[in-house]
């Protein structure tokens, strides 16, 4: 029987979201809640649980398959996840869980990797033969999806595109690393530049937010209001990115980038420094005029994402 439907889910550090998604790619029914601060594995097993048959009701379809996408380090394709930002799962086995859980065979993969899937099928990478996808947000990642299938490498962690050093003796990243362009621009790396920027005394109206106030998305609306401590940690920023990416460039040669997350609703101010550093860096025939566009798929790209993990029915070519 031809499913007619997949369920996706997707689970961040910060948000969980679920879905019912048609072969197409159309969004039936959809919900997202912050991803509660659980101690206990089964407790986190049980909102996950509880967010997927939400939309399981609303969208009343029958479903034929699950898509997961967790943040990482995951044990691909077995589907065992120790989300760096999730401690209460260490080894623990997600795939297997929620296959019982819910009642569908299910695929699991990295968070990233699946938006890049998404975006491949669905979004703005459709018709590229190679596709570089990109998240700025918590962290940094990406996913490279070759003639419609996702590349895997060895160990199903191709792609960590943010741990590529865009400088030596930078800034301390969270993989124990400097320079990574995650300790640049991730929403872990921007505030703690802010953060350090502070503590040497910069004039700023950062200087003024509540404890815990300084965040990525303070950081960019600042920058947007003209604080100048704001606005070159973004370029800054914008910068390393673009470093990370015409090396990448060079490597894969991609017809087209996808850039997601919420640190590109900074829109111009981040766009406009990497594409100014990207046309210094990248000089190859290759790489020159690099095909750079924001995600089209928005706030349910995990989701999306994560049910063409699933879609391999429909899709011969989709990811395993
Ligand atoms: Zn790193």
């Amino acid at each position: 029987m031809t499913p007619e439907a997949v369920l996706g889910i997707d689970i961040g550090g910060t948000k969980l979201a679920a879905g019912v998604v048609a072969p197409d790619g159309r969004v039936l029914s959809f919900a997202r809640e912050p991803t509660p601060h659980a101690a206990d594995a089964e407790e986190l097993l049980a909102a996950v649980v509880a967010l997927a048959e939400r939309t399981r009701r609303e969208s009343a379809r029958p479903l034929g398959a699950l898509g997961i996408g967790c943040g990482g380090p995951i044990a691909f394709p077995e589907g065992r996840v120790s989300p760096m930002h999730l401690p209460a799962w260490r080894a623990f086995p997600l795939r297997a869980r929620l296959a019982e859980r819910l009642g569908l065979p299910a695929t699991l993969d990295n968070d990233v990797k699946a938006f890049a899937l998404g975006e491949a099928r669905f979004g703005a990478g459709r018709g590229a033969r190679c596709l570089l996808g990109m998240v700025v947000s918590t962290g940094v990642g990406g996913g490279i999806v070759v003639d419609g299938r996702l590349y895997h490498g060895a160990g199903g962690n191709a792609g960590h595109i943010g741990h590529i050093v865009a400088a030596r003796g930078g800034p301390r990243c969270f993989c124990g690393a400097r320079g990574c362009l995650n300790a640049y621009a991730s929403g872990r790396g921007l505030p703690a530049r802010a953060r350090e920027a502070l503590g040497r005394g910069a004039t700023s109206s950062l200087a003024a937010l509540p404890a815990g106030g300084l965040t990525a998305r303070a950081i960019v609306a600042a920058a947007a209001a003209g604080d100048p401590l704001a606005g070159r940690l973004l370029r800054e920023a914008a910068r390393a990115l673009a470093r990370g990416l015409a090396g990448v460039a060079a490597l894969l040669d991609p017809d087209r980038v996808v850039l997601g997350g919420g640190i590109t609703q900074a829109g111009p101010l981040l766009f406009d420094p990497l594409r100014a550093e990207l046309r210094r860096r990248a000089r190859l025939a290759f790489t020159r005029d690099l095909d750079l566009r924001p995600a089209a798929l928005g706030a349910e790209a995990g989701v999306v994402g994560a049910a063409a993990l699933a879609l391999p029915a429909l899709m011969p070519v989709a990811s395993r």
